[in-house]
């Protein structure tokens, strides 16, 4: 989705005279994926503001619909013969199924003898690439981090340039309206496209709220975090981009100096873990859990209890805010995701996997890897787990978090009148035309820690 800092397109430029874009559209494939409405305009979106970048250097976009991996390698085939292409150039993706697409492409072009070029791209160390001194994969983030900067080479830091332009072709870029009628929605406001708008703002966001950000990226009310990641995970801008820019507001520095900044820094890094985590142990991505007794944990299976949480109807003001702030606008707070993610497969002992599915049926940013690694965190069933007795409480969190009640007053417009000291866990709701809370958090507590010890044993 952007022409500075891409490999494949880089690549592709530097060994030939004329270059095609091609996008892949795959509703079906997207719709299993549960990719989210909102995640799929932004990435048109995104398209067409790299179709426009694309032709400052005569290179044409041309959109292709295959409707699911499977039918990809046909699909594509055919325009490679009908445009005599002589060399793909692509970068790699991670989760299983895309993988598999690109073998199968990889294997079958390869013996038709077309040049197939791919490269790493989406996060610094090639997953696979980091082991520990025993020679296993990293399952825990702190050494995965260790080694991480203890392998960082300069050369992986540098970054790949806007290509020169190219010879015209007379294949014509594909009209992209259609894409963004069909996929129009309400939060696109809420998320401008573009890779120069993310390049600015990140710039903006780095040099104004950098080094408050350890302070204060865990208040939900503050706008104190990146937004980033839409970007960051749809390809809009690279991770190296951000970590160069971040080494310039912080004299040249990754893993010392501003602490705002550093800890920014850690938190991409959490990102490169969950990739590494993906690609390493891809059974976390097949709906299994990373810690193999909590398969045996008995999830409850209440339907109207899960429809509770997704409509943010819990009566547990800060998990409702939470949710009305993704439904409304396609993300949400990191501190708010680890609060939901908690009561869900906590409080409520319903299986992680539903609320997996429904962050990525609504957030813009919704990413297997890190929606994965932080639902099965909050669970205590993933990686470097919070432990199963350690349960976040949603009203000290919230009293902790949200002060003075304000996030809560954003999202839950009908508790605007309710007082402060009461706006964390409302004696009386519903005369707030607001519900009870739905469960005793103490109880609830105590009995997800009993049938987690139970069957651990
Ligand atoms: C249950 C749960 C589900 C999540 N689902 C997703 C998801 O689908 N997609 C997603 O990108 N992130 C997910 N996260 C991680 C995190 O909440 C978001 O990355 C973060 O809120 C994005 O906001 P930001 O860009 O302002 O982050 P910042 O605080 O500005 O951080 C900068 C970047 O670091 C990365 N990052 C920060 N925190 C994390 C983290 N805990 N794990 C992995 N990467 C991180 C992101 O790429 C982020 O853009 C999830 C976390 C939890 C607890």
């Amino acid at each position: 989705m952007r022409v500075l800092d891409n490999p494949a397109l880089h690549n592709a430029c530097l060994n030939s005279q004329e270059v095609i874009g091609v996008y892949l559209t795959t509703f079906k494939q997207w719709e299993m994926q549960n990719d989210a409405k909102t995640k799929i305009n932004f990435w048109f979106r995104n398209l067409e503001n790299l179709k426009t970048e694309l032709e400052k250097l005569n290179i044409p976009l041309v959109v292709l619909d295959a409707e699911t991996f499977a039918n990809s390698p046909k699909v594509l085939w055919n325009f490679i013969q009908e445009n005599d292409v002589k060399s793909l150039y692509f970068n790699n993706e991670y989760p299983f199924y895309e993988l598999e697409r690109d073998r199968q492409i990889y294997h079958d072009f390869r013996e038709n003898g077309v040049g197939i070029f791919n490269y790493h791209d989406q996060v610094i160390h090639q997953p696979g690439s980091l082991k520990t001194t025993t020679g296993n994969n990293f399952s825990v983030y702190s050494p995965f981090k260790k080694k991480w900067f203890a392998e960082l080479d300069d050369k992986q830091l540098e970054l790949l340039p806007i290509p020169e332009p190219k010879s015209e072709l007379s294949i014509k870029s594909s009209d992209l309206g259609k894409y963004l009628a069909e996929t129009k929605v309400s939060q696109a406001k809420y998320w401008e496209s573009g890779e120069d708008f993310i390049r600015n703002h990140i710039n903006e966001f780095l040099k104004t709220k950098g080094s408050a950000y350890k302070e204060e990226r865990n208040f939900p009310n503050i706008k104190a975090t990146s937004m980033l990641s839409p970007y960051l995970n749809s390809g809009v801008v690279s991770s190296k981009w951000c970590l160069l820019k971040a080494m310039e507001f912080n004299n040249g520095l990754l893993d010392d100096g501003d602490k705002g900044i550093v800890h920014w820094v850690s938190e991409i890094l959490w990102r490169e873990f969950y990739r590494h985590i993906l690609y390493n142990f891809p059974k976390v991505s097949r709906d299994q859990p990373f810690i193999s007794y909590t398969k045996n944990i008995p999830w409850r299976d209440d339907q109207d209890d899960l429809n509770k949480w997704k409509e943010g109807k819990t009566g547990i003001p800060i998990v409702d805010a939470g949710m009305r702030e993704m439904l409304a606008t396609g993300w949400m707070h990191n501190r708010t995701r680890m609060i939901v993610a908690m009561f869900l497969s906590k409080n409520l002992l319903i299986n992680w996997q539903e609320g997996e599915k429904y962050f990525m049926e609504h957030l813009v940013d919704g990413d297997l890897a890190s929606n994965n690694g932080g639902w099965q965190w909050s669970a205590s069933t993933g990686t470097d787990a919070a432990p199963y007795f350690r349960i976040m409480n949603p009203e000290t969190q919230s009293m902790r978090f949200d002060p003075e009640g304000k996030y809560i007053k954003k999202w839950i417009p009908e508790l605007k009148d309710c007082p402060i000291s009461q706006i964390h866990m409302p004696e009386n709701p519903e005369q707030y035309g607001y519900p009870k809370a739905m469960v005793d958090l103490k109880e609830s507590r105590k009995k997800a820690i009993d049938v987690f010890s139970e069957i651990k044993g």
